[in-house]
């Protein structure tokens, strides 16, 4: 269920700008991800969570993968725990990139 707390921590979390937002990223992802481990991103999501363009938007992703909380799959339209994903992205997420 979305209203646990840990959940609720980790938008909060994700939203709090102090944050860098590699950091905040990896929480968005934490927040929302399906049992697959898979947090499936809608166009323009992430740009509007951060307030960034999408040039940083693909930054933080990056820096998330290289400091190993996001998967390498990673992408704009789906973010992927490192970790703990147990497929990879199907058809309809990989569209959404
Ligand atoms: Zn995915």
């Amino acid at each position: 269920m979305r209203t646990l707390l840990p959940v609720r921590h980790a938008m909060q979390q994700a939203r709090n700008r102090r944050l860098p937002n590699w950091l905040r990223l990896a929480y968005w992802a934490a927040a929302h991800a399906d049992e697959n481990g898979h947090a499936r991103a809608y166009p323009g999501d992430l740009r509007r969570l951060l307030a960034v363009d999408a040039h940083e938007v693909s930054r933080a992703i990056r820096l998330a993968k290289a400091r190993g909380l996001l998967a390498e799959s990673s992408h704009a339209g789906c973010l992927v725990l490192a970790g703990c994903a147990t497929s990879a992205c199907d058809a309809e997420h990989q569209e959404l990139a």
